[in-house]
């Protein structure tokens, strides 16, 4: 007897084939069994999905065609990881054949099936003994027993919210264990935002579970592992055998049929927002798959997001407590006090300096006796706010309480949220001085200018002092970084340069101090997550300094901020190092400009050859949409190009979309796509569109 079976293959996203296609076999198949099928002369990996609808692709007129076959001795993928690649498909405007087979490692697709039978013969592994060092294992602080015990009673989701030195890594292995203890099938995801700077969070949980589950018990998932090894730790995690996963972002779909806890590592960070393809927050799915599969999830976080801040507040009077736990670990354990922060009012520097003489002292000071200095670049990408260096006019618009970015094509300033457009003026509309420019730039040739200020310091070895640069320029070369972080490790220099990425879990064990020169850009900036980016970048950087006890009797740490605007409330709670006021300080702003997380965003972006094409194409699409989002009371905004406008000679433009509803927005945008996908031939030069949900910048 044959079946019909319902198959999803990864289908090009705007296709229009966007959910499961129809095939005959003559056994039945289990959902979730990887199977080979024929589509045109092709012959496709995918999954076989829960029965066929009538909605699904298949004129019944039609000879439906057989698979080809199922791909043997690999267990078929669980009904909750389906549910949860559905979820994210229909949430971030997707198809669920396209999230399913990305979150598949590419040799299941790309193996012949007789490359896959000899793959499966190769012998299975004897479990090896764990042959590194027996750590001993600290007793918990008060803080972290606490914690743990939280854990333990409730359901989550947990906000952990601990400082830098707090142990929340202690904290996870702790969580992990008592999961294990208690089921020695259990399965834990740990997510951190980039793997290649955290070898240390791997080492430190292969320390602690090898003994006992063998040296196996842990694999990882992320983008540099080669095809061979991402398909060996995806069948451990599959098979049930690894125990901890350890992962980035893409790691959140992989399949562990006994999932039981989430940790989410550094949850504020942006790399856990996918950019292209399926636009998914890794860690929003996290709490969603956890639950989903009744897994506890961790969030941790020295500075949450305000999204999770937001979702973990606490009961008032007027309003029921967030749907998180928060849950907080103030100490340091063993690091003694954060650095002292020291803001430098650039208003009373002479014009266009760079470093203020207090500063260099300092730093000639510390260079001299041996300690290492960081000097943090802010150069985030963040469209640039015009600004007059006379009297501090910067290029707000008049409608949002938001900055108009400066386009330097066509020089004009444009909102990013309303729209509004004007030519750039030639003078500053306030005052009439010639002088403005973009705000927080001019930092280019620091490095060099650095050398020449300090060439006369001598390291106290009486050798000339040596400053290095890390950025996205410096390490552009494979294992350039891990190159370039073990000559610091290793004290050969002095100073380091660099921008967010120097500022992210390293140990630098001899850093007594650390600058930021230029972070006034994010306090003006067009994007609402500016300051937030930059707290939290300010903090982490600060975590930094100091790790070494026996530097710290020497010189007590410090941090330096230069900024034109040294009483900002920013800088104030970073002084405290008060995340909490710090929060609720720019969640009364958000609230009052009705943002994120008091409203909701998606952001449809369009390439064309031209800019009017691709503006074209939104707009109509806005008219398409105008009844429906009026109905829901979704805001469409008109289409404005995106801050880099032009890349390799395609146009770019985009779209805002909000609405205070979660809820409506999500059914606003199913229907939308129907609009898009039709209006795309009365709109031949579009090349492509897509929408992206909770969008990080606009
Ligand atoms: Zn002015
Ligand atoms: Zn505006």
């Amino acid at each position: 007897m044959s079946h019909q079976i319902s198959v999803m293959v990864h289908t090009p996203a705007h296709s229009g084939l966007g959910g499961a296609l129809t095939y005959e076999s003559d056994l039945a198949q289990t959902p979730g069994t990887l199977v080979r099928v024929p589509l045109g002369s092709r012959e496709l990996l995918g999954v076989v999905w829960d029965t066929p609808t009538a909605s699904d692709e298949a004129p019944q007129t039609m000879q439906l065609r057989k698979i080809a076959s199922a791909l043997e001795g690999i267990g078929p993928l669980s009904p909750t990881w389906r549910q949860l690649v559905q979820f994210a498909a229909s949430y971030y405007q997707r198809s669920a054949g396209e999230v399913a087979l990305a979150a598949l490692p590419s040799q299941l697709r790309d193996l012949s099936t007789e490359q896959w039978a000899r793959r499966l013969k190769r012998k299975p592994k004897v479990t090896t003994a764990y042959e590194g060092a027996t750590q001993t294992i600290p007793t918990p602080t008060d803080e972290q027993t606490q914690v743990l015990a939280d854990i333990a009673a409730n359901k989550g989701p947990f906000l952990l919210f601990g400082n830098t030195g707090s142990g929340k890594t202690e904290v996870y292995l702790r969580a992990a264990q008592a999961v294990l203890a208690h089921n020695p099938q259990a399965q834990i995801l740990v997510m951190v935002p980039e793997i290649n700077l955290t070898p240390q969070l791997e080492e430190r949980f292969r320390a602690r579970f090898a003994p006992q589950w063998g040296a196996d018990c842990l694999v990882s998932m992320h983008s540099s592992l080669t095809p061979a090894q991402r398909l060996k730790n995806w069948l451990a995690a599959h098979s049930g055998e690894a125990r901890i996963v350890l992962g980035t972002r893409m790691a959140v779909f992989a399949s562990m049929p006994h999932l039981q806890l989430i940790v989410v590592d550094e949850e504020h960070d942006p790399s856990y927002k996918q950019q292209e393809g399926a636009r998914y927050s890794a860690r929003d799915l996290a709490v969603y798959r956890g639950q989903l599969e009744s897994a506890k999830v961790i969030l941790g976080s020295a500075t949450p997001s305000l999204e999770s801040w937001h979702h973990s507040r606490p009961a008032t009077a007027a309003e029921p407590a967030g749907r998180y736990m928060r849950l907080a670990m103030p100490s340091r354990v063993g690091q003694g006090a954060l650095p002292l922060v020291r803001r430098v009012d650039m208003n009373r520097q002479p014009y266009k300096t760079v470093f203020s003489n207090h500063l260099l002292d300092a730093m000639r000071e510390r260079v001299t006796r041996g300690e290492q200095i960081l000097v943090l670049l802010n150069r985030r990408g963040y469209a640039p706010v015009l600004n007059c260096n006379d009297c501090g006019w910067k290029s707000e618009c008049p409608h949002c309480s938001a900055y108009r970015v400066f386009h330097k094509l066509d020089r004009t300033l444009r909102c990013h949220h309303c729209g509004f457009t004007q030519p750039v003026p030639r003078a500053c509309p306030s005052c009439g001085n010639l002088d403005i420019s973009p705000l927080g730039r001019g930092t280019e040739q620091l490095e060099e200018h650095l050398a020449e200020l300090l060439a006369d310091v001598r390291r106290p070895d009486g050798a000339p002092i040596r400053i290095a640069r890390i950025d996205a320029d410096s390490t552009r070369l494979k294992g350039e970084l891990e190159r370039q972080l073990a000559e610091v490790h290793a004290g050969a220099v002095d100073v380091l340069v660099g921008t967010q990425m120097i500022a992210k879990g390293h140990d630098f064990r001899r850093v007594t101090l650390v600058a930021a020169l230029n972070p006034d850009g994010a306090l003006f900036s067009s994007d609402f997550r500016a300051p937030e980016r930059l707290f939290s970048l300010l903090m982490q950087a600060a975590g930094r300094a100091g790790r070494d006890a026996s530097m710290r009797l020497v010189s007590p740490c410090e941090m330096w901020v230069q900024s034109f605007h040294p009483m900002h409330p920013l800088f104030e709670a970073l002084k405290q190092h008060d995340y909490p006021a710090f929060a609720e300080q720019q969640l009364k702003e958000r609230e009052q400009a009705t943002l994120p997380p008091f409203s909701f965003q998606a952001l449809v972006r369009a390439e064309a050859r031209s800019q009017e094409a691709a503006q074209a194409f939104l707009n109509a699409a806005r008219d398409a949409g105008a009844a429906l989002a009026d109905e829901l009371l979704v805001d469409l905004y008109p289409a404005v190009p995106m801050t880099i406008q032009r890349v390799a000679n395609i146009e770019r433009a985009q779209m805002l979309i909000e609405c205070t509803s979660r809820k409506a927005l999500q059914h606003f945008l199913a229907h939308w796509q129907a609009d898009l996908h039709a209006m795309r031939n009365a709109h031949r030069q579009v090349i492509r569109w897509a929408v992206d949900v909770d969008p990080l910048a606009i």
